[in-house]
């Protein structure tokens, strides 16, 4: 790995063998010829894309799926020959681009279809997967008359290429099933249609793979928060047929210790004040690394111990609560293990009332990505 030097001490270990080994133990449970796609849109969910990439290739993942135009060019650059699908929008505008660089669009628009075909110049053929709209109620077609009339569109042009059909499941992550078996009902009708089964007919995410319908494989499945090593909600988690390894630490340094009397107050606002003689550190991460306000309060470990953040968070640090004098350049984790103790993405989702997809996201890109492989 070339992991560039980084001074500041905040940074954020991402261990591929981690990821290595979650697509190891899905590719387990795929059947012969099903590829895996690794989604790593949104810079693969704050881990970064291209380390990501080319784990998840290294393991078993013949696809790439991102979210938009630029993520694609950027995994386009680093990898000239692998598949990849941009899962969300992307404008006409964009065409020709995509057939020069082979990046596979989706489509669910006759009048897109339309102007694709007077602004492209590319003699390059343009791959597209159609989208379907069984109940997520995002993008995709929702009609089968919608599709055929798409379908048509497509095939007048002799440069644009059906090569995927595909679906995104709403409530694949819950325990009630009625929502997910109407969409897959639709889907297959929608796919019975089409004259020509495509290349690649999709649907599954990490939720229907792991528990709600392992057997709905179709070519493909579009594995993404659970090749990070993380459990899509919380009912997922008691459900996992195999272990998830998270591959997203956060650590720093303490850079101060001071102590402070009893009365003395911590922080804007001093909203914190210690009730008696303590020991305070201060460490060099705040919401402009994505460490918002929300998280005051929140555990770290020091030493294998948890202790609170404690006043208000600032732009670049903030304040923690010791229970003894520790030394300057002491480690301190804020998501991952300590001796016996761990802070999961999970704890820190639910910390701030929201998913643990959110959590890598929001961990902005002043904290450097630091990679390791362990043998
Ligand atoms: C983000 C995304 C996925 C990945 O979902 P996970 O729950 O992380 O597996 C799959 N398909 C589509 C269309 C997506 O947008």
């Amino acid at each position: 790995m070339q992991n560039k030097q980084h001074f500041r001490p905040t940074k954020a270990i991402i261990d591929l063998q981690a990821i290595k080994q979650n697509i190891c133990h899905l590719k387990e449970h795929l059947k012969p010829n099903v590829q895996i796609v690794a989604v790593v849109k949104a810079n693969a969910y704050g881990h970064g894309d291209v380390e990501v990439a080319r784990a998840a290739i290294e393991a078993g993942a013949s696809m790439l799926a991102v979210a938009t135009p630029e993520e694609a060019l950027h995994i386009r650059k680093h990898f000239p020959t692998t598949d990849v699908l941009i899962l969300g929008y992307s404008p006409s505008s964009f065409a020709e681009v995509a057939a020069n660089e082979n990046i596979i669009l989706t489509v669910y628009s006759k009048d897109w279809v339309q102007q694709v075909c007077t602004q492209s110049n590319s003699s390059k053929p343009l791959k597209l997967h159609i989208k379907i709209d069984t109940g997520m109620g995002r993008i995709g077609v929702t009609s089968i008359e919608t599709l055929m009339d798409l379908y048509n569109e497509i095939n007048k042009s002799s440069n644009l290429v059906v090569d995927g059909i595909f679906t995104h499941f709403a409530t694949a992550d819950e325990e009630d099933d009625s929502y997910f078996n109407k969409q897959v009902t639709m889907f297959q009708q929608f796919i019975a249609t089409l004259p020509k089964k495509p290349r690649i007919v999709h649907a599954a995410n990490t939720a229907t793979m792991l528990i709600k319908d392992p057997q709905l494989q179709f070519d493909a499945v579009r594995f993404g928060i659970s090749m990070y090593g993380l459990a899509p909600s919380a009912y997922v988690k008691t459900k996992l047929p195999f272990p998830l390894q998270s591959a997203f630490s956060l650590e720093t340094e303490l850079i101060e210790v001071k102590q402070v009397e009893a009365g003395q107050s911590i922080g804007y606002g001093a909203t914190f004040t210690a009730t008696e003689s303590s020991y305070i550190g201060t460490l060099p991460i705040g919401y402009a690394d994505g460490l918002i306000r929300k998280f005051s309060g929140q555990h770290v470990l020091i030493d294998g111990k948890r202790v609170p953040i404690v006043g208000r968070i600032c732009m670049d640090q903030c304040m923690i609560l010791l229970p003894i004098a520790y030394n300057i350049g002491e480690k301190v984790t804020l998501i991952g293990k300590q001796k016996d103790e761990e802070i999961t993405m999970d704890e820190w989702a639910s910390k701030v009332d929201t998913i643990n997809y959110e959590i890598p996201c929001i961990i902005t890109s002043r904290v450097p990505r630091v990679y390791y492989t362990k043998q």
